[in-house]
């Protein structure tokens, strides 16, 4: 039997193309990857029911990582009796969110209900931690984990025959603009992710999807052109923070630089958008500082 993929659109800040869901439907039911934020659960839910299903029907979750845009809204269906798989290294903090929620809301204020809206924690019961390579059978389904850092420490690409599903690993392409690597803080490891690209690409995969936006098929030109722009805006960082140039006015030129890169590859003003929502400037810059000063103290 073929498994049928389903893109749900979360309509993250009533914008299309920003955060997706994946529904398969297998012969013992509908399993979803990736939940989007808590935020978004209703724009879900009437996804899943277009589909043809109701909410606890879902029984099996599957994460790419744990950042709110992805899992934020796995608890909601650990209530409903799922189980969630997830990396071994995500896992405590879905148990216990605390942190996880108190680190976003320094970042965040009083934005974070807007945009990711609330985390409650998750059974250790239900919380399934899946190694590199292990397979997860579900009836005729079988989906395979690849560990995929260097966005995150705690990421996992999902391999469903030649499909995978990507999370962040792969980058973040809207539409027809280019593909561009989201570097939010604090795990960025440049190096890493390129070793999990080379993962990727040697799985041989007909197809990405990509959380952020959608199918991509020329997988070689993708990949090779994410791995070109990461080192791009890595090196682009790296003498503001050697000169020690304060964060908040590196910002402002960064998104500058980035944007007249998309405005070069064709991208129109509301699309430029679109991508700010989906990989903010500020984030990014966080995150390559982090980079930069991990690697400077010998810890990457
Ligand atoms: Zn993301």
């Amino acid at each position: 039997m073929m498994d049928k993929i389903h893109v749900i659109d979360l309509e993250f800040l009533n914008t299309e193309e920003a955060i997706a869901s994946f529904l398969v439907e297998t012969s013992i039911g509908p399993i979803l990857i990736e939940t989007g934020p808590e935020s978004t659960f209703e724009h879900l839910i009437k996804g899943i029911q277009q589909i043809g299903y109701q909410a606890k029907d879902i029984q099996h979750v599957l994460l790419t990582h744990i950042h709110f845009d992805h899992a934020g809204a796995a608890w909601k269906f650990a209530e409903l009796g799922a189980s969630i798989y997830v990396h071994p290294v995500g896992l405590p903090h879905l148990a216990s969110p605390e942190k996880l929620w108190n680190s976003a809301k320094q970042i965040y204020g009083e934005e974070m209900d807007r945009l990711w809206g609330k985390m409650s924690p998750i059974p250790e019961s239900q919380l399934i931690a899946v190694e590199h390579e292990q397979n997860l059978i579900f009836g005729e389904t079988q989906i395979k984990a690849l560990h995929t850092p260097g966005h995150a420490s705690h990421h996992i690409a999902w391999k469903l025959g030649n499909e995978i599903f990507t999370g962040d690993v792969a980058g973040v392409k809207i539409e027809n603009g280019p593909v561009v690597p989201p570097c939010p803080p604090p795990d960025i490891d440049i190096q890493a992710w390129k070793t999990s690209l080379a993962i990727i690409k040697a799985a041989n995969p007909q197809s990405l999807y990509l959380t952020h936006f959608g199918v991509v098929n020329d997988i070689s030109e993708h990949l090779d052109a994410l791995s070109y722009i990461l080192d791009d805006w890595a090196n682009w960082i790296k003498p503001f923070y050697q000169e020690n140039k304060a964060q908040k006015e590196v910002i402002p030129l960064f998104m500058d630089y980035t944007q007249k890169q998309l405005a070069r590859e064709g991208c129109g003003k509301e699309l430029i958008q679109i991508y700010e929502y989906a990989n903010p400037s500020w984030m990014s810059v966080a995150g390559l500082y982090r980079y930069w000063k991990l690697k400077d103290q010998g810890r990457l």
